[in-house]
């Protein structure tokens, strides 16, 4: 029994030591990502469901590791944040979506979206944001009513007073800001009239049960009717299925995104879909 302990022992802490290690070793490669051009964003959709024409699309960060193949960001994106490194990826995914927003509106499509960035916490602490985020559009020559910055309610309470001056100046520069993940953090309704915001995305969470379950169903409605009543625009999240689109449809739901639709992809699936411009 001793023996057996004493392995078992030697297993527990051989193990956390492998994964103290794998976790190392996922902050250095983070670090290189960038520079060794393995990250790269995948477009997602958003349908207005007035016009079943896509009127936006969210960036979302992919990485492909030499090694390890593609890590999803659920993976890195928190290291990202724990780190630092979102600073120098935030950076990054913001001059790309914008690049590529540009390469859009020069391709003579009929109608370019909107583009939607995600920005975490953190980058919400640097003193410089705004100027950061206009130097990029201006680079770019972009309008800014062309960029929407999505940061989940949880980032914005960590410190609510910084971020409402940094989200007002964002605003009166003319980016939309999109409250995302919308319920599932735990802010307090009044934030919703103190922050200027613009759009609220439905948390996939709420979307999935519909419509058969009332509790999300309750949930919904009553997002749906906060919503209209503060004049925000909604994005339903996470849209799987008819029987979920017919529900936010009826209950006049302004625009979805979801793998019924369109799952995120590469830049160039993104640009024929959008050069067809087929409305459903
Ligand atoms: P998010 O911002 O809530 O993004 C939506 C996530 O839901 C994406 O996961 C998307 O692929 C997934 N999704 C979209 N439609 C469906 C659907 O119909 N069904 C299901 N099951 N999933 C759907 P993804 O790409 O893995 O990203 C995960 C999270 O990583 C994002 O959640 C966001 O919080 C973070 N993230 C991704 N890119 C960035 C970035 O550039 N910056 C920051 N700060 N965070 C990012
Ligand atoms: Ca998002
Ligand atoms: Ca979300
Ligand atoms: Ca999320």
């Amino acid at each position: 029994a001793k023996e057996e302990g004493g392995g078992l022992c030697r297993l527990f802490s051989g193990e956390i030591h492998t994964r103290r290690d794998a976790r190392l070793k996922l902050e250095q490669d983070l670090e290189l990502a960038v520079e060794n051009h393995e990250l790269t964003l995948a477009y997602q959709p958003q349908i207005e469901l007035a016009s079943r024409r896509i009127v936006a699309v969210e960036a979302l960060m992919r990485w492909q590791h030499p090694q390890q193949g593609s890590i999803t960001p659920s993976r890195f994106i928190p290291v990202a944040e724990e780190t630092g490194l979102i600073l120098p990826l935030g950076h990054w995914a913001l001059e790309e979506a914008c690049s590529q927003t540009r390469h859009w509106q020069d391709s003579g499509l009929p109608s370019p979206p909107r583009m939607a960035v995600n920005f975490s916490a953190f980058q919400f602490s640097q003193g410089t944001l705004v100027e950061n985020v206009m130097a990029v559009l201006e680079q770019r020559q972009l309008a800014p009513d062309c960029l929407e910055i999505e940061i989940t309610e949880t980032a914005l309470m960590q410190d609510p007073e910084t971020s409402r001056q940094l989200l007002k100046k964002l605003k009166d520069c003319g980016i939309s800001i999109s409250l995302d993940d919308f319920g599932t953090g735990y802010s307090s309704l009044s934030y919703l009239k103190r922050f200027p915001i613009d759009v609220l995305k439905i948390d996939r969470t709420f979307v999935t049960d519909l419509p058969g379950d009332a509790e999300s169903v309750a949930i919904v409605r009553a997002v749906l009717a906060l919503a209209k009543q503060l004049e925000l625009s909604v994005v339903a999240e996470g849209v799987e299925t008819r029987e979920q689109l017919d529900f936010l449809e009826d209950e006049g739901c302004d625009l979805v995104q979801g793998y019924y639709f369109y799952r995120p992809a590469p830049e160039d699936e993104i640009t024929a879909l959008l050069a067809a411009d087929s409305p459903f």
